[in-house]
């Protein structure tokens, strides 16, 4: 399912991050009960009246530099424009309108974009009054609400649902592979989505009669063919850094909702940074399968030792995500680019395996037996059952007395004991415990 994005712009201090933080931490955002390895993050997935969305906060993205901040608020806004669903513009009640706050307005009018313009900091009901000087901006009726005290806020997210409301995508019959190629700024991806297009047995077609996006791209590979999400507009060129990484993470969750395979494209010469495992972490939390290609490799001096090293390197950074395929390749010299296709293609029949009943109680009744569950309280767990409810991403439904004292680390135990008979290699799983 495509999600919705929703932007918070607006210059500094206006109270975006607080309004980000109230939403995001008393709608609780969707999360694993497994420990995150990042948390730090500038935008959450949050639900209100059975409307899920994804709420990305510029307030994140702004320059060191004073001389340059309000060129990259006036340029987020635009990005806002041009890649958000719903732009929630923030102005501050109790510093009044500013002349920054009209550029916005102007940037904002001209789009059609959908816009909240949000009068932030009414903390009290006698506050509201000072909202009603907003109205010159030109952008409807403001909403007043404070995001520090939590005032209203209700009323503010009725606004962001009812401006949402009916652009949900429906969800398209099309069972191709859909591999979206993602990564951090200057990985390398749009040389990659280049490589792969060029050669000439890979002729890029163009099917009339079917609904397809125009950002996408679809190759033949082998007679099959696959899509490559979102291949339009990789990058956006700006001076500021800040800007270019808003634009990555707004276009990072599109394509992540939009594939069914994500190659996270990462740097061999970088390792395995913050901002690389926040996108691995955002991909499996939206039960994407993924695949990570290590570009560049043509820059790394190796031996043939250099490569078992990086990997485990690598699966000592990912922890809890080590069953993710990783696969060597350089861009610009095009080694093992189509490799990525296959691996991709493995992944994706992995997400859609269903195992049979029978076969999933005997291996996990045997690693049940071997290890059983135990519970810090005095009750005794008891799994009975275990049964595959969903592919894609497959979901496993164990039956159990006492589903709530089962622990994170036992459902990891579990977890990996799948993994260890069944595979899903690139495959984030579900592991359910319900009431028997
Ligand atoms: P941002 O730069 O737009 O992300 O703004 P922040 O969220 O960092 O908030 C800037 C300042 O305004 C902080 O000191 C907040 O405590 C304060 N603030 C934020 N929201 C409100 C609010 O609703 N009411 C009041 N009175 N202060 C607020
Ligand atoms: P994007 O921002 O992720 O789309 O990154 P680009 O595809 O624009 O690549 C960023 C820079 O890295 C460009 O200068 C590329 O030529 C370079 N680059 C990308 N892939 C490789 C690679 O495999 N090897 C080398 N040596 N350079 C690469």
């Amino acid at each position: 399912m495509q999600q919705r994005i929703v932007a918070i712009v607006g210059r500094p201090n206006v109270g975006k991050s607080t309004l980000f933080n109230r939403i995001i931490g008393e709608r609780h955002a969707i999360v694993d009960d497994e420990p995150g390895v990042t948390r730090d993050r500038h935008y959450a997935t949050t639900d209100w009246a059975g409307k899920t969305f994804s709420l990305v906060d510029t307030g994140g993205f702004v320059p060191t530099s004073d001389d340059i901040i309000e060129v990259a608020i006036r340029e987020q806004a635009e990005i806002a424009i041009e890649e958000a669903d719903l732009v929630l513009f923030l102005v501050d009640a109790v510093s009044g309108l500013v002349p920054i706050d009209r550029d916005i307005a102007a940037i904002l009018r001209r789009s059609d974009k959908k816009v909240v313009l949000v009068v932030n900091k009414v903390d009290t009901e006698s506050r509201e009054a000072e909202a009603g000087e907003f109205f010159a901006l030109g952008l409807g009726e403001p909403v007043s609400a404070s995001g520090l005290v939590g005032r209203k806020i209700g009323d503010l997210l009725d606004a962001v649902t009812l401006n949402i409301q009916g652009a949900e995508g429906g969800q398209e019959d099309d069972d191709r592979l859909k591999i979206a190629v993602i990564g951090k700024p200057n990985v390398g991806k749009s040389l990659l989505v280049n490589a792969l297009l060029q050669k000439d047995r890979h002729i890029v077609t163009d099917i009339p009669g079917t609904t397809r996006d125009p950002i996408d791209t679809v190759l033949k590979y082998h007679g099959e063919e696959i899509v490559l999400v979102d291949t339009a507009g990789l990058r956006r060129r700006s001076k500021i850094k800040e800007s270019i990484e808003f634009y990555s993470t707004v276009r990072t969750l599109k394509s992540i909702d939009r594939c069914n395979v994500a190659v996270v494209l990462l740097d061999a010469q970088q390792g395995l940074e913050h901002q690389d495992l926040r996108i691995i972490e955002t991909t499996l939390e939206r039960r994407k399968p993924a695949v990570l290609a290590v570009n560049k490799w043509d820059l790394i001096q190796k031996d043939d030792r250099t490569a078992a090293a990086f990997e485990r390197y690598l699966q000592g950074k990912l922890r809890m995500y080590r069953y993710l395929p990783i696969l060597f390749i350089s861009a610009l010299t095009r080694q093992r680019v189509y490799k990525i296709l296959e691996l991709a293609r493995g992944v994706r029949s992995e997400a859609l395996r269903r195992i049979p009943t029978g076969e999933l109680n005997t291996q996990m009744g045997q690693a049940i037996d071997a290890h059983p569950p135990h519970s810090s309280s005095r009750k005794e767990i008891k799994i009975k059952y275990v049964t595959q409810v969903k592919t894609d991403p497959p979901v496993f439904a164990f039956f159990c007395n006492e589903p709530k004292l089962v622990e994170p680390s036992y459902r990891r135990y579990l977890e990996n004991r799948i993994r260890e008979h069944f595979g899903f290699r690139g495959v984030p799983v579900v592991l359910s415990f319900k009431k028997k």
